[in-house]
């Protein structure tokens, strides 16, 4: 009999049919001669409730169900008498795959907190709730592929390995062969690195945002999607040390189809989740309105999950730019009544108080900044002809800030020497420069935190909550 998913059995049409399934035990209920067990595979948001009694299965076996156990069960597919489900499988025949000693197991069927899942990370994807999350990850993965495949984009690898710090201002985690212990040293007394793996220093990348501009002048259009690591000292509920992130990067866009892009894209990712995860999203939207009552009135959403996603799918984006950003900001009642912990001026590099007060309070839906005061953005954004600004942009989303940042990139060869002179790049990134030198061309990109975008999606208020193993300073379990 061809291996069959918990997700198919709850979709037959017809009963009365024999079905074989594996899965863990989530629940069991009933006595020695007969056990009613609701077992899951990871298939689906739901369990199939399995009937194992004295008359089909010998008593022994019924003993080892236990919460936890892995069992296999061959038997009918039947209508069930239950108010809870409308079918379950009457056992013939049972294989206890992996006992477990329900004392031990550390997961029960009561609500367990989030830090105690997240200590036992090796087991928590067998929850319901984070069975949810992880398939909806899942699914918003498979959508940023196929949204970018219907767009005539390339799927393209920028290093992981690199050798240039270019935005990582020391937020890098080196990458070395070198004995800490008995470290080379060079006539000076430093390090060094000739005699290391490379022959110079190198680290993981913070972002393949350069290389991925390589590729797009020369094959148009293109997307990364691939793990970054930064080694900021964040420990916040929005950061981890090891994320993903999805880098496209066109040639010919302007900053205005850059907008359009990611606005487009992100609607498209939420929609998708919409339409293919209903089980699963319904759930968390169920979780969400919990955790929310937990909260004082003022803090609590004002939509709930589900209502969030499909207010962000049908409606536009708010679009303006920073310099009229903090003209709000500085008309608003938390800045008139010194509400907000750090000041507000223009030149100032937006906190996540005030990117929250225009997206929550002002305009109540994600927001698109742009045009941000050169000296708080990167070196490669195109400069603008006032002489103070550059076409950086930046999608601002309710609960979350800050989940894209991007530009329109410097094309022109002498304006970006001049920025990579001042920073001392220019000998280090000859091969960027070369791009500008050789057939140059306006070109936009942006960059989404997949894990940003998760949580928004499931409603988790905790980013190490969306990624199975996160990674954060002063823990790297499992
Ligand atoms: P933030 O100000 O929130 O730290 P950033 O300005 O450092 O963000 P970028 O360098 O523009 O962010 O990176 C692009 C995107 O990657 C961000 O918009 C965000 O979605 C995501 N991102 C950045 N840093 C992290 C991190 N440490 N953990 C998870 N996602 C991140
Ligand atoms: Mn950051």
């Amino acid at each position: 009999m061809p291996k069959q998913q918990i997700k198919q059995i709850l979709a037959l049409q017809d009963f009365e049919m024999p079905v074989e399934v594996s899965g863990w035990v989530r629940n069991r209920r009933g006595s020695k001669n007969v056990a009613f067990v609701h077992l899951n595979d990871g298939s689906c948001q739901k369990n199939i409730q399995i009937v194992v009694d004295a008359a089909h299965i010998q008593e022994d076996l019924i003993k080892k169900i236990s919460i936890g156990a892995c069992i296999k069960v061959s038997g009918t597919l039947v209508a069930s008498q239950g108010s809870e489900q409308d079918r379950e499988i009457l056992a013939t025949r049972l294989i206890i795959l992996g006992e477990s000693d329900p004392e031990k197991y550390p997961l029960q069927a009561k609500a367990h907190s989030m830090e105690f899942l997240r200590e036992n990370a090796h087991l928590r994807t067998r929850t319901a709730t984070f069975g949810a999350i992880f398939r909806v990850r899942h699914a918003l993965g498979f959508a940023v592929h196929q949204y970018f495949n219907e767009q005539g984009f390339y799927y393209w690898q920028s290093p992981i390995i690199t050798a240039s710090d270019a935005e990582g201002a020391g937020e890098t985690f080196r990458v070395t062969t070198l004995d800490l212990n008995k470290l080379p040293k060079t006539d000076d007394n430093r390090i060094d690195y000739k005699e290391d793996f490379f022959g110079r220093e190198a680290n993981l990348t913070v972002s393949g945002q350069l290389e991925a501009e390589l590729g797009a002048l020369g094959l148009g259009l293109v997307y990364t999607f691939g793990p970054t690591f930064r080694a900021e000292n964040s420990n916040t509920s929005r950061h981890l040390s090891e994320f993903w992130m999805i880098e496209p990067e066109m040639a010919f866009y302007e900053a205005k189809d850059n907008q359009d892009l990611a606005e487009n894209f992100l609607r498209y990712l939420i929609k998708y989740a919409l339409d293919n995860c209903k089980d699963d999203l319904g759930f968390l939207d169920q979780r969400f309105a919990k955790e929310e009552q937990q909260k004082k009135k003022e803090e609590q959403s004002e939509m709930g999950l589900l209502e969030k996603l499909r207010f962000v799918v049908e409606n536009d984006f708010e679009r303006l730019t920073y310099t009229e950003a903090i003209d709000i900001l500085l008309d608003s009642k938390p800045h008139k009544k010194k509400k907000f912990k750090y000041p507000v001026a223009w030149g100032i590099d937006l906190q996540s108080e005030h990117e929250r007060f225009l997206v929550e309070k002002h305009f109540k839906k994600p927001v698109i900044l742009s045009d941000y005061p050169k000296e708080i953005k990167a070196f490669y954004m195109k400069q603008n002809d006032d002489g103070k600004t550059v076409r950086a942009m930046d999608v601002l989303f309710p609960g979350i800030g800050e989940i894209i940042g991007g530009s329109q990139r410097e094309e022109n060869l002498e304006k970006l020497k001049q920025k990579t002179d001042e920073l001392g790049l220019t000998e280090e990134l000859w091969w960027y420069l070369d791009t500008r030198r050789f057939g140059t061309a306006p070109h936009s990109g942006f960059g989404l935190g997949f894990e940003r975008l998760v949580q928004f999606v499931t409603g988790l208020s905790n980013i190490r909550d969306v990624i199975p193993f996160p990674r954060a300073p002063l823990s790297a379990d499992f």
